[in-house]
């Protein structure tokens, strides 16, 4: 049972947030947070008469995905009307592409290379339509399952998505969440997607084990959501195998209150939809000389800007590959070297080490991290000058994550500085001697006793006893003791 095939294909629909406005209109696309149904026209609204104008924008950065993802960017470009009824479309018809009846989408078979642990996976990508976003469905109590009643918010209807389709490439739900976040990084390095945004990024996954029924589940909102929906795919379709059950085509949701998919319905058939070609709007011509001129504008993308960092900064693999998975990581450690120039390796592990592990223990994301670059640099320098311990570092680091305060206000404040003068220690050690006492007579043969009370005085000043001095001290002390200088 182990071995099934597990065949999993993701649909991931990307807000192109940067635009200005809308994909057929000129309303306003920063729509978040704005009161409801307050940002429509009659366009957007698909009122009688209103005719759809195409943003060019959109098309610009369509054609710079498709050509970080490697694709085959289709000259003619046209739009299709995909018939369905359901309230967050008042057309009762979506504006999006085709590959069909004369129809073909913006780009087409392209790829995308993910590093795992120990091989390279290529993922080819299907096609990339450019459609623009329904209305958004607010349900009172959050869930689809529970409320009583629904409303509507037109705010979003009309807004500029990207549908990118893979293959059923992807075989495990960890390799789905590579292929996004390696998704995401590029897209918003090409700054077309603000991918952190609620709802910029939503995909549905495909998936069929052992050669069943394909699952589709729905408009998953998060990365980890998509690799944890797909683990309980996996699970409850084996055990239905197990059990001798067949797994039918159908459309499910992910509750990510309760962790489960549960089903939505049966999977419309493409004939269901009706498309036809919109007559509203002409087809769009892509000139090579249009392609060429974007390809000439095309940014730095992760690929390179981790082979940049091996190079530039003497990062090995790992380092640079956590950090550009992550543009705004990647600039945060680019931010901070050029405030700390004396060691890059050091600043990626303290970023990579002990940043990250403190925003994930504290439920942050980046973007509300209160440390700039100028405070990581500011403790590596106090660290550096001697002025904190290594471990008065470590307790500093999550205080300025959630403060937002300097690292040498917290000092001061907290009264961290690191202990170096070697009379204060020297009290301190004999005043722990004199507490452990058999420990101090153990110490003169005993490296453990030794190493036990070099903690003792650690705990005793709160770990900001320079170390070298204590050893030192402790060392000297321990003579004195062995010589009869000193009675304890
Ligand atoms: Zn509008």
């Amino acid at each position: 049972m182990e071995k099934l095939k597990v065949k999993i294909g993701l649909e991931v629909h990307v807000q192109l947030t940067k635009l200005k406005t809308k994909l057929f209109c000129s309303c306003p696309s920063d729509y978040r947070g704005k009161p409801p149904n307050t940002y429509v026209c009659p366009v957007c609204l698909g009122l009688p008469g209103s005719l759809p104008k195409v943003n060019s924008k959109a098309i610009e950065y369509a054609v710079m995905v498709a050509l970080a993802l490697n694709c085959k960017i289709n000259r003619k470009v046209m739009f299709f009307r995909k018939h369905y009824f359901y309230p967050d479309m008042t057309k009762n018809f979506q504006i999006t592409q085709y590959d069909r009846a004369g129809g073909a989408p913006i780009a087409v078979n392209g790829y995308l290379k993910l590093s795992t642990s120990d091989k390279e996976k290529v993922v080819r990508i299907r096609r990339i339509n450019i459609e623009e976003d329904p209305g958004k469905l607010v349900y009172p109590t959050g869930s689809i399952i529970t409320s009583p009643y629904t409303l509507v918010d037109y705010n979003r209807a009309g807004i500029a998505l990207l549908e990118i389709v893979t293959e059923p490439d992807i075989e495990t739900p960890a390799e789905a969440r590579l292929f996004l976040q390696k998704l995401r990084s590029i897209l918003e390095h090409l700054d077309v997607c603000d991918c952190g945004l609620e709802g910029a990024v939503r995909t549905d996954a495909n998936i069929s084990v052992a050669g069943g029924g394909r699952v589709e589940i729905k408009n998953i909102g998060s990365i980890k959501d998509v690799e944890k929906a797909l683990m309980y795919e996996i699970l409850r379709q084996k055990e239905a195998l197990l059990k001798g059950l067949s797994i039918r085509s159908e459309t499910r949701h992910w509750d990510d209150v309760r962790k489960v998919t549960v089903p939505l319905r049966v999977k419309e058939e493409e004939q269901d939809y009706r498309y036809f070609p919109e007559a509203d709007i002409p087809p769009i011509i892509i000139t090579e000389e249009f392609i060429e001129k974007i390809a000439k504008q095309m940014p730095e993308l992760p690929d390179e800007r981790l082979k940049r960092f091996q190079r530039e900064y003497g990062l090995p693999y790992y380092d640079s590959s956590v950090l550009v998975s992550n543009k705004k990581l990647a600039d945060f450690f680019e931010e901070t070297v050029k405030l700390y120039k004396r060691n890059p390796k050091k600043v990626a592990n303290v970023i990579i080490n002990d940043f990250l592990r403190w925003i994930h223990e504290k439920g942050l994301e980046l973007d509300n991290v209160k440390a700039k670059p100028k405070d990581i640099a500011e403790l590596l320098k106090l660290l550096d000058n001697g002025i904190i311990s290594i471990k008065i570092a470590k307790t500093v680091l999550p205080e300025i994550i959630v403060s937002g305060k300097s690292p040498s206000q917290v000092v001061k404040e907290r009264k961290l500085l690191k202990i170096s003068d070697k009379q204060i220690i020297r009290q301190i050690a004999l005043k722990i001697f004199r507490e452990h006492k058999k420990a101090a007579f153990d110490a003169l043969k005993d490296k453990k006793a030794i190493n036990y009370l070099i903690g003792q005085i650690m705990k005793y000043t709160k770990g900001r006893a320079d170390p070298a001095v204590t050893g030192k001290v402790v060392k000297e002390l321990l003579t004195d003791l062995k010589e009869g200088k000193l009675k304890l």
